[in-house]
This record gives structure tokens, C-alpha cells and sequence, in this order.
């Protein structure tokens, strides 16, 4: 059942379906260790594979992956940032997350699948910054907090050229009207945003896509009581 659905929306979104194995063994031991421990709300086998497998998958038909350094800020069960690993395998990719058990595991998960080129690191973005400021190409994220604390835990990750991309909602006109100041601070420049529709649902998302035109000044990030009591 998954399969068939990651073979018609790859196909829709004309990606190649040799990374289907590999994402249905990341769905099983999703599934088997959501058991346990809260990883995600969705667990319906065929919602994962719609709302996490392909949603992630979209980007690649949206943004040139091939051979850049991405970062996942808050990746959680690892969406996006490891479907888009394995379905580019020229991706070097470092998984980012606060939470200790979910970066347990998805290293499981890299372990189980031999993915090569895969960091996973447990660590807040405001403090990984001071280690690997502007150091990736891309700094991805979905569903860890509104565009102006984003913008402020993921441009200051990204090279000067290079991009960050947020997964939104189509109905996030008014939270991009109000990053406008934050991202100019940050060095950041917002480019046409792109909307996709998942295969096989009527669900639309938005890809935000930020231009680093400019470097982070030092000051940036604060500490995050700073950044979510005062946001830019
Ligand atoms: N991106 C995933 C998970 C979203 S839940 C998805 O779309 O399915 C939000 C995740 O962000 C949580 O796992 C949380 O631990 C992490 N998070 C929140 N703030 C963070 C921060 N400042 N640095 C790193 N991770 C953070």
C-alpha cells in the first residue's frame, strides 16, 4: 500500500523510485518505534507515506539539491531533511533536534539503512550556530515555529549564496508579512515562494525560500528566551 503510493507520487512529481526500499524501511521502524516513544502524531501507514515521505520529496522538485550541505533544524523523526537524503543520495546531511530520542533514532535509522553522509546531531539551533555559522548551502525546516524565530535559528547556519527554505502552510501570508524586518537583520532576502500540492491529496503547501544575501551579524542568534520573548 505505501509502496504503490510512493511509486504514483514519485512518479508525479517525476522523482526516481529508487529510494522506495529505503523509505519503507524508514516507515517500519518509524511506526515500530512510535510505539514507544512519541515521535509523530501520524501513524496511519498511508498518511506517512503521503504527509511525510512525499511532502519531504516535494522539495526536490522545487530546489537543486545535488551535492550541497543541508541542515534540518528541528527534524524531528528526521522530515525533511532524511527522505530528501535518501531519495538524493549526493546530499551531505546533518539532522538537527533538541530532543535527545528522536536523534537516537534516526541514528538508528542511518545505522539500519547504511546511509553514509548523515550527521545526526542533538542540540538546539541557537547554540549549534556557534560551531557552524554559515557553514551549509541549505538550512531546511517544517513545523518548528513561526518565520521570524525560524528565520533567526536557521539563516545565520546558511553560507552567503546560499538558502534557507521553510515548509509552510498556504495561509502564511500574514507570518511572512511579519518576517520582513527579521530576515533584512539577518542578512537574509525573500525570493517568490513556491506552492505544491501533495500527489494523491488536495493538501498545498508553500515553500518559503530565503536568499542569504548578506552575513548574519555576530549578535545573532540570541538565546532562544530572547528570540520567542522578543522576536525580530
Ligand atoms: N520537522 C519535523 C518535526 C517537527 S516538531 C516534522 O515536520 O515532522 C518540532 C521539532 O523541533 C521538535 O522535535 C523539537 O525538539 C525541535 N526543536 C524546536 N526548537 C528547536 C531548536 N531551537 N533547536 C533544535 N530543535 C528544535
Amino acid at each position: 500500500m505505501m509502496e504503490a503510493i510512493l511509486q504514483e507520487g514519485l512518479s508525479s512529481f517525476a522523482l526516481p523510485s529508487q529510494g522506495i526500499p529505503a523509505l519503507l524501511r524508514y516507515g517500519e521502524l518509524l511506526a515500530e518505534r512510535n510505539k514507544v516513544m512519541n515521535l509523530t502524531a501520524i501513524t496511519d501507514p498511508e498518511e506517512v507515506a503521503r504527509l511525510h515521505f512525499l511532502d519531504s520529496a516535494a522539495l526536490l522538485t522545487l530546489t537543486d539539491f545535488r551535492e550541497k550541505t543541508v541542515v534540518d533544524v528541528g527534524t524531528g523523526a528526521g522530515f525533511p531533511g532524511l527522505p530528501l537524503r535518501i531519495l538524493e543520495p549526493s546530499i551531505r546531511l546533518t539532522l538537527l533536534d533538541a530532543q535527545n530520542k528522536r536523534i537516537n533514532f534516526l541514528q538508528e535509522v542511518c545505522q539500519d539503512l547504511s546511509l553514509t553522509g548523515v550527521s545526526c546531531v542533538h542540540g538546539r539551533a541557537e547554540a549549534f550556530a556557534a560551531e557552524h555559522r554559515e557553514t551549509f548551502d541549505l538550512a531546511v525546516s517544517r513545523a518548528v515555529a513561526a518565520l521570524p524565530v525560524l528565520a533567526e535559528l536557521c539563516l545565520p547556519l546558511v553560507k552567503v549564496g546560499g538558502s534557507f527554505l521553510a515548509m509552510k502552510s498556504v495561509d502564511c501570508t500574514s507570518e511572512l508579512e511579519a518576517a520582513g524586518r527579521a530576515l533584512s537583520l539577518l542578512g537574509g532576502r525573500l525570493e517568490k515562494p513556491l506552492d505544491y500540492r501533495i500527489p494523491g491529496t488536495d493538501v498545498r503547501h508553500r515553500l518559503v525560500i530565503v536568499k542569504k544575501i548578506g552575513e548574519t551579524p555576530k549578535k545573532y542568534p540570541r538565546m532562544f528566551a530572547k528570540i520567542k520573548k522578543n522576536p525580530l
